[in-house]
């Protein structure tokens, strides 16, 4: 199924070009008090919801997916977790390009520096616009599969990982270049989309096995596989839950290929991934 969030905090299903309204499938979600519990709720409950909106579907009013205003599918992660230099070509073009990533040093590798965090205050939806406060200096697009995840777990085994995903989205991991910390530089409003719905676990064969691409302003970007990851999507939440507990919700941004570039004011960028979707991403300045 996939599953969008739109316009007022409704839920959607999708259906070709169209959005089926199964907000009352949020029914099953159960009512809660502070201190809330840590995580997405609806991820926490997905196969209930999903249950639920498969028996609204028939008789749900349905909208054009032109009509409605997607938001992040993912409301309340507890971390957004990033890979850092995930595919070898784009270790390759940072390390022939040090100046413009600021980096001074040799760029290692992913299990050299670990995941990084992107603040849950950056996260959007694909109809908001990735709003640029230092225009003055490179903010780049990356393109990325995006793994959420759907049961709390810590030390997660390689062989038990797939258990612990609830689906997939397209992430944009933007990104100030610069000397800061990735977690300052990747963590602006608006610096990480998650669109434009999620598509549950059912719906993709093998995460590792996707064509994907971004454009800006109709010029080809980037353009890979997911299985030229170096840590594929099992060994990253082995990796990742060897630090800190995977929480339902969170959301995992696997890494970027080569072809990283800058966008401006004014941009569009439109990112797609086979068996997921496609979406248009506005780009102006705060
Ligand atoms: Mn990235």
């Amino acid at each position: 199924m996939r599953l969008c969030r739109f316009d007022n905090d409704r839920l959607g299903v999708v259906l070709g070009d169209e959005i089926a309204d199964v907000t009352e499938a949020l029914d099953v979600l159960p009512s809660v008090r502070w201190p809330v519990p840590l995580g997405d709720l609806l991820i926490q409950h997905l196969d209930e919801v999903v249950a639920k909106a498969e028996g609204l579907l028939p008789n749900a009013a349905r909208k054009p997916r032109t009509s409605v205003k997607l938001l992040s599918p993912v409301a309340n992660p507890t971390k957004v977790i990033g890979a850092p230099v995930n595919y070898q070509l784009h270790i390759d073009e940072a390390n022939a390009d040090k100046a413009s990533f600021g980096q001074s040093q040799e760029i290692k590798s992913i299990d050299y520096y670990g995941p990084f965090l992107k603040a849950n205050t950056s996260l959007i939806g694909a109809d908001e616009p990735v709003e640029i406060r230092f225009p003055d200096r490179r903010n780049d697009h990356e393109v990325e599969l995006a793994v959420i995840i759907g049961k709390t777990g810590t030390n997660i085994s390689y062989d038990d990982a797939m258990d612990y995903v609830a689906g997939y989205a397209i992430g944009l991991d933007m990104t100030v270049r610069g000397t800061e910390d990735r977690s300052v530089r990747k963590s602006l409003d608006t610096y990480s989309v998650l669109g434009p719905w999620l598509v549950t676990k059912d719906e993709i064969a093998d995460p590792d096995k996707l064509d994907f691409w971004i454009t800006v302003n109709n010029e080809i970007r980037q353009k890979s596989n997911t299985s030229y990851l170096i840590y594929d999507v099992r060994k990253q939440i082995e990796y990742f839950s060897s630090f800190y507990t995977l929480v339902a919700g969170d959301v995992i941004m696997t890494g970027t290929p080569e072809g990283v570039g800058p966008v401006k004011d004014g941009d569009t960028m439109v990112a797609e991934i086979e068996g997921i979707g496609r979406m248009e991403v506005a780009v102006r300045n705060a």
